[in-house]
């Protein structure tokens, strides 16, 4: 039997936000409510995101009753580090336990210069935007428990905050390809990117945040609409109904035809590259026909394609093509003129993909196996 934590989240258990997640201009419409002077907002924004202090009490340039008005009227987000597997130049994984006892994750991958806005000196962060996922794709482990609740602003960017301290690390490049459905999440996602992209914040440009998405065409359009430039990542991993159908629940929501047309809008609207991500499963999708298939779409958008071999997930019976297999789904695209790359895995030791180091965790505290911490 599952254990159950009987908490709420630190959010909602104080009744108050965090200060994480309020943007400067938000903070500076709350002090003025409260006549305080308008430079303290930003004040207030440098011992969050340059300082990085634990507590409004660390803030010691701002007189004591406006500290312990701040503690009364927000909560302060601290994630916990519960665990770290990996070691420096090969993909760490971090752990991390809420407020609320849920567990999240966080993947910090080495330069590498197959990845969304990555460079080669370039670290890139993969974050987690829910606890769990509702959209149950077949072949990931995120979904595999169902859905627990949506992470909020603060939670999102603390992620950067607790690794960057725990690594020593700086990172400069940001993926929403951890747990959950980003879109999902749209309003605490726009939020966070906001406060990673600001120059009162974490200051990492929008051309290295990529959101990735597994489909979900409103919000896609929606998002084009955002005045942000992050770019756009699509879990395509099928080219055809058929194929997504089979391990893509959400398609039978959003077809293929209504996906491409939101991707279209968003690259004709942001005047962007969008990336087409693709999982190769075998006996799945790695057929020659779905690589054809797939440099038309790619073609027809402009979008550039990651092949990914696919991970193995304990409980799941998906596995990954040979390497050959795999080398002729790329040198198909290429002949079609399509720009693309296969991922050689990296991490697959340690259980990189998405949700698989949580599912992990938390089964081995479902049978009651003490942490390693
Ligand atoms: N929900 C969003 C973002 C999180 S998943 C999405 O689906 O796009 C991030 C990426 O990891 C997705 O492309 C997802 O399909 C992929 N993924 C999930 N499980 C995987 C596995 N076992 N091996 C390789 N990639 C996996
Ligand atoms: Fe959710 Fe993405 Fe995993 Fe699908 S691939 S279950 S959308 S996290």
């Amino acid at each position: 039997m599952k254990r159950r934590r009987d908490v709420t989240s630190p959010v909602q258990q104080a009744g108050k936000p965090s200060i994480q997640s309020l943007l400067l201009e938000e903070i500076a419409a709350h002090l003025a409510t409260q006549n305080q002077r308008p430079y303290r907002a930003k004040q207030i924004a440098d011992w969050l995101y340059e300082k990085r202090v634990n507590s409004f009490e660390e803030m010691t340039d701002l007189p004591q009753d406006l500290r312990s008005r701040l503690a009364d009227e927000f909560s302060f987000g601290n994630l916990e580090t519960v665990r770290v597997l990996g070691s420096e130049d090969t993909t760490r994984k971090f752990l991390f336990r809420l407020g609320d006892g849920n567990l999240i994750e966080s993947v910090l991958i080495p330069a590498s210069p197959s990845l969304y806005g990555s460079t080669s000196d370039r670290r890139t962060i993969c974050v987690s935007t829910q606890v769990g996922c509702a959209y149950g794709c077949k072949f990931c482990a995120s979904g595999l428990d169902g859905f627990s609740r949506n992470l909020d602003a603060s939670e999102i960017v603390q992620q950067l905050i607790a690794v960057e301290k725990a690594s020593g690390e700086r990172i400069d490049n940001v993926v929403f390809m951890g747990m959950g459905e980003p879109l999902a999440n749209f309003a605490n996602v726009v939020r966070a990117i906001r406060i990673i992209n600001a120059p009162w914040g974490l200051e990492i440009g929008a051309r290295h945040i990529t959101v990735s998405t597994s489909g979900l065409a409103p919000q896609i359009r929606k998002l084009a609409d955002e005045p942000l430039q992050s770019r756009l990542a699509i879990s395509l991993h099928g080219a055809t109904d058929e194929v997504r159908n089979k391990i893509m629940p959400v398609n039978r929501k959003y077809n293929l035809t209504t996906l491409l047309a939101a991707c279209d809008y968003y690259a004709s609207r942001k005047k962007q590259r969008i990336y087409f991500e693709y999982i190769l499963i075998a006996g799945v999708n790695d057929a020659e026909e779905q690589a054809h298939l797939l440099a038309g779409h790619a073609r027809r958008l402009g979008a550039k394609v990651n092949l990914i071999p696919y991970n193995t997930v304990e409980g799941l019976e998906w596995s990954r093509p040979s390497r050959e297999r795999q080398e002729r789904f790329l040198s198909i695209l290429r002949e079609h003129g399509t720009v693309a790359t296969l991922r050689r895995e990296k991490g697959h030791d340690i259980d990189a993909a998405c949700g698989q180091l949580r599912l992990q965790t938390k089964r081995s505290e479902d049978s009651a196996v003490t942490l390693v911490t």
